[in-house]
């Protein structure tokens, strides 16, 4: 009698912990694979079962948001989102508006062309056309080191509110190439008609980020990131999503 009153009241804790826990709301733009995409209707990737291990660890909820990469700092600082997680780059100038975890994953700028084309390095000269994700690290490349240089013109450069419209363009030849983060380039290239001419190298550090000054947030998350990161699991998120 005793141990059924006992087991009653360990499930009435575990229930109630776990409906009593803080949500928060992740906000990604789920485009960029292996790291953030959708798969059968749900938001799968590298970012979001790490997101989901550190809350697990940090013992809080999430809900995924998804919505476009450029909506992502304008959100968490507006209080719709709480949390970013989309392979986001820490920058100066986004350290201006918001605060970024320790960083998880490193990366380039690729430049990729479709998979039959003659294009090589040079196709960043020239009039050819030059798709990039608007907000992006890659969009800041090309403006800074190809349109402010005047190599390019501003008509050269087309912006998209997503990768998927980017490729989209690029296979049916609207534009002649894309720049993007290196291991989303690695993964288009093994899954789409697409291949690698060139990489640049930016040395880029991929963070999560919370609101400015939410300080509270961020220590749960640099520390669930450590946890998570010291733990099995680690290996079997790159092996799962870095895995040839
Ligand atoms: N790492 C790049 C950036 O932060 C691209 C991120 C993305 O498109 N999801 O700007």
């Amino acid at each position: 009698m005793k141990r059924n009153i006992l087991v009653f009241l360990i499930v009435l804790t575990v229930v109630f912990s776990t409906a009593l826990a803080t949500t928060y709301v992740v906000g990604t733009s789920a485009d960029f694979p292996p790291f953030e995409y959708v798969q059968n209707g749900k938001y799968v990737g590298f970012d979001m079962e790490l997101i989901n291990s550190i809350a697990k660890a940090e013992g809080f909820n999430v809900q995924i948001r998804d919505m476009s990469f450029d909506s992502l700092i304008p959100a968490l600082k507006a209080g719709v989102i709480d949390i970013a997680i989309a392979g986001m780059t820490i920058t100066q100038e986004r350290q201006k508006v918001v605060d970024f975890s320790n960083p998880y994953w490193f990366a380039n700028q690729d430049v990729i062309v479709g998979k039959n084309s003659k294009y090589t390095v040079t196709v960043l000269f020239g009039n050819h056309t030059i798709g990039v994700q608007t907000g992006t690290t890659g969009d800041l490349w090309v403006t800074n080191n190809l349109m402010k240089a005047k190599i390019l013109k501003e008509s050269n450069v087309k912006r998209y509110q997503s990768f998927i419209y980017a490729l989209q363009a690029l296979l049916n030849g609207a534009i002649d190439a894309v720049v993007l983060d290196s291991p989303v380039a690695e993964r288009f290239a093994q899954v789409k008609p697409v291949k690698i001419v060139a990489t640049l190298v930016t040395g880029e550090s991929y963070g999560i980020a919370v609101r400015k000054g939410n300080s509270s947030l961020l220590s749960k998350i640099n520390d669930g990131l450590k946890k998570v990161k010291n733990s099995k699991k680690i290996s079997e998120l790159i092996d799962k999503y870095f895995g040839k």
